[in-house]
């Protein structure tokens, strides 16, 4: 018989969107990535435990308000819109937008203006950039194509079913590894992901902004950045 002295760790649901290579995609029916691996360093550190959910994007902020998630790692850029709902830790990635097409495409940044259409995840800072700075100037007359998931994208642009997609440029140079699609442009959007956690949660973001400082100081970081990029 084991007397366990100790308390329980505290059990948090991390959720995510899983088609986000290399940060969170699913290999052999498990959710991995480097984000992945960045909050299981995190909570291993800081003495606490997690288990993954992958949802829509656009649901990942809406399960922190609830209360069906306590933690969001999902390549996640910190704005101040989503500030106004959620916390942040400190920022741990830097990535601009970029526009990707079909690998045969004699369209440059060229497609992004016109009767073309253009393929986004729902919520995502690439979908505000579409409608905001293209759809709303009358730039772009086609459509906006909205997806739950960049593997429906992806799909959709290599059976040529919409012109381009837009979205954070990691994603697309890993997408294009493996997919008849190519990236024609970046667009300097300047943005830092951060791990998001409730507003009012502000013992949780300190602990993962403490673990996240650790990972950082004791080379994990780099070894994650060696291993997935
Ligand atoms: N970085 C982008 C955003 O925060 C996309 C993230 C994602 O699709 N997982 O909106």
């Amino acid at each position: 018989v084991t007397l366990s002295t100790g308390v329980m760790a505290q059990r948090y649901v991390v959720g995510t969107n899983a088609s986000f290579p290399p940060f969170e995609y699913v290999e052999d029916g498990e959710i991995v990535g480097f984000d992945i691996d960045l909050v299981k360093e995190i909570a291993e550190l800081q003495g606490f435990e997690v288990e993954f959910r992958d949802i829509s994007f656009d649901s990942l902020i809406p399960g922190l308000a609830s209360g069906s998630l306590d933690i969001v790692a999902a390549g996640m850029t910190i704005t101040e819109a989503r500030k106004e709902v959620v916390a942040f830790s400190d920022p741990y990635y830097s990535a601009n937008q970029s526009v990707l097409v079909h690998q045969d495409s004699e369209e440059d940044l060229t497609v992004l203006f016109g009767d073309n259409d253009i393929g986004v995840q729902t919520g995502t800072t690439g979908d505000t950039w579409v409608r905001e700075k293209l759809m709303e100037r009358d730039i772009l007359t086609g459509d906006i194509r909205n997806y739950d998931s960049y593997v429906f994208v992806i799909r959709d642009l290599a059976n040529e079913n919409i012109d381009a997609a837009v979205l954070d440029k990691p994603v697309a140079e890993t997408y294009s590894k493996n997919n008849p699609v190519k990236v024609v442009a970046e667009l300097i959007t300047g943005e830092e992901y951060g791990i998001a956690v409730s507003k009012n949660n502000s013992e949780l973001q300190k602990e993962i902004n403490e673990g996240l400082a650790k990972v950082i100081e004791n080379g994990t970081m780099d070894e994650l950045i060696e291993k997935y990029f």
